[in-house]
């Protein structure tokens, strides 16, 4: 099949943003594409994720993973459907999970692509939230890296999204003696409570986090998972028993401090000396090993529906900056993404 004509719709990062980012900072690009090479297939996009560690990288500085170039289209994770194909193993027609975020369609090597698990009760894109990177960060920072066992009682911060609301889900399976989430609005507490099975939801924008916790949390708790940072991983360290621990997974309060704007950290950081807590940071891609594990745990609990998921769709590439900065915003419940 000829691809010659297939033209994509692809939105680049052009300028390095500040604090939140603008429209400005991207642009919507048409390229034709080239037709697929040895070994590489042609994908048209269903859907793609936007993830907030995405922000980090729209900054030239050095971490885990390299910055987005400028004047290039962004990666990450997507649905999509093999339109020709060059590579063996892969047909027109077949759906793959690739690297081809942020466009309509996309030319890869045949090696980065994974063909999506045909699960009854489970759709395509679960591979982007619940059983894909952001439900493999919930399960190995619950259980690997804040070591949870059965009677833990457990506060999870940005709760109603993506990891956060697998998060509590996990521990209430596992036997979790009580889970607290916090979530920004009345509506994703009511979910927490009403659908997932959360014990208490505390709404952050209702008043300061730290007292919400205080009263929620009379018995003090034995692991936090942090979404958040800033003034919830103070929160937590300040009702944290002896020995608890704290999976530092992400601090979603700081991704858009500049130089001249910080968000503040917490003040209390001498009671992990006195508490003897254990704060660890992780990055879910050293733990990838895991992953046939925590899909053979958790896709039958995804496809019976005893763990819950939600989606937040915005429809069209051209919407997909306003997505993402709806995400960083607080517009989705559960995972981001959108639809091509
Ligand atoms: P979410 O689906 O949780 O979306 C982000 C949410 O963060 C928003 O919906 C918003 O909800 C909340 N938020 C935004 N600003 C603030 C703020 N100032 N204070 C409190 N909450 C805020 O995203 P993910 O589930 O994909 O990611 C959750 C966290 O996990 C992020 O910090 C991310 O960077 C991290 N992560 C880390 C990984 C790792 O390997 N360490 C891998 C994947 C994710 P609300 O309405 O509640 O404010």
């Amino acid at each position: 099949m000829s691809t010659a004509t297939v033209t994509a719709r692809e939105v680049h990062l052009v300028r390095r943003p500040q604090g939140m980012p603008v429209a400005d900072d991207f642009a919507i690009v048409d390229r034709a594409l080239p037709e697929p090479g040895d070994g590489e297939v042609l994908v048209a996009n269903r859907s793609f994720s936007v993830d907030p560690y995405m922000r980090g990288r729209m900054n030239d500085v050095k971490s885990y993973v390299p910055p987005y170039a400028l004047d290039a289209p962004m990666d990450g994770r997507a649905v999509g459907e093999v339109v020709a194909s060059n590579a063996e193993g892969f047909a027109e027609g077949d759906l793959v999970l690739a690297n081809l975020a942020w466009r309509t369609h996309g030319v890869a090597h045949a090696r980065t692509l994974q063909k999506v698990p045909d699960v009854e009760g489970v759709e395509p894109s679960a591979y982007l939230g619940v059983l894909g990177a952001p439900g493999l960060t919930a399960w190995v920072g619950l259980l690997d890296i804040a070591s949870f066992v059965e009677g833990d009682a457990v506060f999870v911060s940005g709760a109603a999204g993506a990891v956060g609301s697998l998060v509590g889900q996990l521990a209430k399976l596992k036997g979790a003696s009580r889970v607290i989430g916090s979530a920004g609005t009345a509506a994703k507490t009511a979910w927490l409570t009403d659908e997932l099975g959360f014990d208490v939801a505390l709404n952050y924008k209702d008043g300061p986090i730290r007292e919400q916790l205080r009263d929620a949390a009379p018995d003090g708790i034995d692991v936090y998972f942090d979404n958040v940072g800033g003034d919830h991983l103070e929160a937590a360290i300040e009702v944290a028993n002896d020995y608890a621990r704290v999976a530092n997974c992400g601090a979603i309060a700081h991704y858009n401090d500049t130089d001249d704007d910080r968000t503040p950290g917490p003040d209390n950081l001498f009671q992990i000396v006195k508490k003897r807590l254990r704060l660890q940071g992780f990055i879910v891609t050293d733990s990838l090993s895991r992953f046939p594990a925590f899909l053979e745990e958790v896709t039958p609990w995804v496809a019976e529906g005893r763990v819950k998921h939600s989606e937040t769709v915005v429809e069209g590439i051209d919407q997909a900056v306003e997505a993402f900065r709806g995400l960083l915003r607080g517009e989705n419940t559960g995972k981001m993404v959108v639809t091509v």
